[in-house]
């Protein structure tokens, strides 16, 4: 293979993290990568959307979190150079020159994601993934360039590494497998942000017991309840902070907000940045979406509050002053009170289509194996002291309970005025009731509190 170099700098830079502490900078191309147009505008995209209306504390952004996965990803490739260095071909063990592509590949691995991401590319087609591509090998962008100083197939090679293409499965699986640096930044750093004590786990004891070995990453055997703690980490994290159901109510919020200004765009009645009104008329080019941040999508939802159309001025006024929506959990036996349910919605005045959602969020928190799908020829391996390889689950009864389960639940959201006991106009008064009689205290009410314990 290539060995790609970087010009070293004359002094290390030093960025502070408020998760890793001292993060360190020796490689001229990481500087230009983070001094990029595409990359700096990550600075203006929040890590989490909507889950800053539950946590207040979590504005951090897609900037730190990228930045994080670049210091573990150092820190890893740093102990296999000490520890694990191949001697002969074909040994399992890792070749320090693809320290500097692992970096690269682990600092830009969401360089595509926009402003809200999911919704966005749920509405608008695009795809982060795909669009991160595109920045790292169109020739028009900064980063490309900065890839293109080391060597010229350097912009192909990291972004094949994201695309778990690269054949080398040790630099892949470092940033995308189910014990990765990227989702070990992300669960430290969200439980960070958020104030949670459930996110934590022992990082430095998992840097101390990752190895390389021929099919990827594994772990020493001595780290078992290290791992075991990281997975249930994952498990909480997504439990109580991503799925939290007031974080996706401001999702669906946004959705609706987002379909209803495309309504009033095709109607010609629509106040809104170029950028933004790209995307509405289904015309956007790269240079749109790299122009779209937090900010420029909470500049159009502000003009949007004074907009004439009621729908998108009272969805935006619920979006940006923070007025969820209700939920209520919803399963196969109760689907078929939705219809009737809608309904009283409607005849409260409120329009289904913007008013209503059904919304389910489930997560696999381990999958020792499954031949398709995204965790696919990712299982965690512990290496035992014969250099033999067991699959977690096989020895931990924790991990065993939660492998191949999915974990989460769906959701109906409707206008919180439809549970207020003091409705005020007469008129409606006999809607609500009927609507709060299967919500409050007909056959949906033991499904509000799913965990509560019984004695
Ligand atoms: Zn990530």
């Amino acid at each position: 293979m290539v060995r790609f170099r970087s010009q070293q700098l004359a002094e290390t830079v030093v960025v502070r993290d408020p998760v890793h502490g001292d993060i360190q900078i020796n490689d001229q191309v990481i500087l230009e990568l983070l001094a990029a147009k595409e990359f700096q505008r990550l600075r203006r995209i929040k890590q989490l959307g909507p889950v800053s209306f539950v946590f207040p504390g979590a504005t951090h952004t897609r900037f730190e979190h990228n930045l994080g996965v670049y210091a573990l990803t150092r820190q890893i490739c740093q102990r296999f150079n000490q520890k694990y260095v191949t001697q002969t071909p074909g040994d399992g063990l890792w070749d320090p020159d693809n320290q500097l592509l692992a970096e690269c590949a682990a600092l830009l691995h969401d360089v595509g994601h926009g402003p809200y991401s999911h919704t966005f590319e749920h509405l608008f087609g695009t795809n982060h993934e795909k669009i991160g591509q595109r920045i790292i090998t169109d020739r028009s962008t900064e980063i490309n360039r900065a890839l293109r100083r080391v060597a010229p197939n350097f912009p192909d090679a990291v972004a094949s590494v994201i695309a778990k293409t690269y054949p080398n499965p040790q630099v892949v699986k470092l940033i995308s497998s189910q014990a990765d640096a990227d989702r070990m930044d992300y669960l430290q750093r969200d439980a960070y942000f958020t104030g949670v004590n459930y996110g934590s786990f022992d990082l430095s004891r998992i840097m101390r017991v990752i190895r390389p070995f021929s099919g990827g990453i594994c772990f020493a055997n001595s780290g078992m309840h290290a791992v075991e703690d990281y997975i249930v980490s994952r498990y909480q994290m997504y439990q109580q902070v991503y799925f939290h159901r007031v974080g996706r109510s401001f999702e669906v919020i946004l959705q609706h907000l987002l379909e209803r200004a495309r309504f009033c765009y095709q109607q010609g009645n629509l106040p809104v940045t170029p950028s933004l009104a790209a995307f509405l008329a289904d015309k956007w080019q790269l240079s749109d979406y790299l122009q779209l941040d937090d900010g420029v999508m909470e500049t159009n939802f502000s003009l949007w509050t004074q907009a004439s159309d009621p729908i998108l001025a009272d969805l935006a006024n619920r979006y940006l002053y923070r007025r969820p929506f209700s939920s209520v959990k919803i399963n196969d036996e109760t689907k078929h009170l939705l219809p009737k349910l809608t309904n009283l919605i409607k005849q409260a005045g409120f329009d289904p289509t913007y008013y209503t959602a059904t919304n389910s969020m489930f997560d696999e928190p381990y999958d020792a194996y499954k031949p398709s799908g995204k965790n696919a020829n990712s299982q965690i391996e512990l290496m035992q002291d014969d250099g033999s390889l067991i699959e977690l689950s096989q020895l931990s009864p924790l991990v065993k309970a939660l492998n191949g389960t999915f974990q989460g639940d769906e959701r109906f959201f409707f206008p919180k005025i439809m549970l207020s006991q003091s409705a005020e106009p007469q008129i409606f008064d006999p809607i609500y009731q009927e609507f709060q009689k299967y919500v409050r205290n007909g056959e949906l009410r033991y499904l509000r509190r799913p965990n509560r314990q019984h004695h």
